[in-house]
């Protein structure tokens, strides 16, 4: 067994944290790699034309993606904002730099209504920054290919797609056939695919843009990657003299997401796979026999090859829900953070994308004692509208002395 190195929370003082949540803006995004941490040291101390580095990063971009061009973005969700943009400016620097005062410009983007999310913020800011006019189609869990071709007009810039399991995941029109009308009339179809694995699929779908993060499966630094059309590209990346001026990415990330994605080339995809698989039977077989509970692996929901345990609560016989449950988590030393965002449906679930070395290790030992606390004395009941509203209440609370 390894033991984990908790030697950086011992000098930096931070807390100790175990991550089996998924790559998490609020825990740190991923592990970054050993290759993508040493590109970003080595040109920390060094002068480069950021031109020349971008088009470095195009060039690996198209060679992983199969797209003609791409950039690096600070963020996918500033790469979904410059996209966009691009889509209404074009190559016209007045008017890159009038927005997000879209005058003479189209500026309405289309999405489907059960693509509108929240990642952290809503999806919809990220259109409307840009000065553009969000325009949702169809209703939340049925949307048909007459009411998008009914809101493409003469003011389309563009229209979005999400792949994500932050959406509606049934009831919408599927990509392939989306890009087909839109390009019927003429409109260029964004894809927001920021937590996929897939680098060629949506591009080869029909996508003009398809925007990445590079801090979640690539192990990269926080950072975004578009990927289309070279002319699409070229106009989101004069957003920078724009307004990606707030969004600046620097050197360090461009490299370092360079790096990322030189690594998923010859990433060992298949052993990430068998180790992710052998901690989840770990764990399945530390709450095996808990009455009330049944823990099993489940596929990801939008088919990126990875399982998370699905742990499932029956409250009526263990006398405990799923919130209480991650509360426990929550409360072990160190602190172990659990998928809960879907515990209103009686269940958490487990990541094993984000495991360091005796991660693993430590959250079997953790599901036997808080099992054992659940025999014993119990845990206390959770208070639901507070973990509900854990995400604003974390950004409130921030620095406030009370
Ligand atoms: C994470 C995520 C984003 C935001 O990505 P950042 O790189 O953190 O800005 C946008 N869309 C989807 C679907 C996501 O999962």
């Amino acid at each position: 067994m390894t033991l984990a190195d908790w030697s950086f929370y011992d000098e930096s003082g931070l807390p100790r944290v175990i991550n089996v949540s998924g790559t998490m803006t609020g825990l740190g995004a991923s592990i970054a790699l050993p290759e993508v941490a040493a590109a970003m040291t080595s040109i920390l101390p060094r002068f480069v034309g950021m031109h020349g580095l971008q088009l470095m990063a195009s060039e690996t971009i198209a060679d992983l993606t199969g797209a003609e061009a791409g950039f690096i973005t600070a963020s996918a969700s500033a790469g979904i904002s410059l996209s966009l943009a691009g889509c209404m400016t074009g190559m016209d620097l007045g008017a890159v730099e009038a927005l997000p005062d879209t005058t003479g410009l189209k500026n309405e983007v289309v999405i489907q209504l059960g693509h509108l999310c929240n990642y952290g913020a809503p999806l919809e800011q990220s259109i409307r920054l840009t000065g553009a006019k969000v325009v949702p189609v169809g209703q939340s869990t049925q949307v048909q290919d007459h009411q998008v071709t009914a809101a493409l007009n003469a003011q389309t810039a563009a229209a979005l797609y999400v792949v994500s399991h932050h959406v509606v995941e049934y009831g919408q029109v599927p990509l392939k056939r989306f890009a087909e009308l839109c390009h019927a009339k003429g409109v260029p179809v964004i894809v927001d695919a920021a937590s996929e694995y897939d680098l060629r699929g949506f591009l080869e779908d029909g996508a003009d843009v398809v925007i990445y993060s590079g801090h979640k499966f690539l192990s990269g630094p926080t950072s975004g990657i578009v990927a289309g059309l070279s002319d699409r590209v070229r106009a989101g990346y004069l957003q920078n003299m724009g307004i990606g001026r707030g969004m600046k990415v620097g050197k360090e990330s461009i490299y370092g997401a360079i790096a990322a994605l030189k690594a998923w080339k010859t990433r060992d995809h298949a052993g990430i796979r068998a180790r992710e698989d052998a901690a989840l039977t770990l764990w399945q077989q530390a709450f095996a026999g808990f009455e009330g509970i049944e823990a099993r692996p489940m596929p990801d929901p939008t088919s990126n090859p990875l399982d998370r345990l699905r742990v499932t609560i029956d409250a009526g016989v263990t006398g405990f829900d799923a919130f209480a449950l991650a509360g426990a988590f929550g409360r072990n030393t160190p602190r172990i953070v659990v998928r809960d965002h879907e515990a209103e449906l009686n269940y958490i679930a487990l990541d094993p994308c984000n495991l360091a070395a005796g991660h693993a290790e430590l959250v079997e030992t953790a599901i036997k004692d808080i099992l054992r606390q659940a025999r014993g004395n119990g845990f206390p009941p959770a208070d639901i509208n507070k973990a509900r509203n854990a995400g604003a209440n974390g950004y409130l609370q921030w620095g406030s002395h009370d």
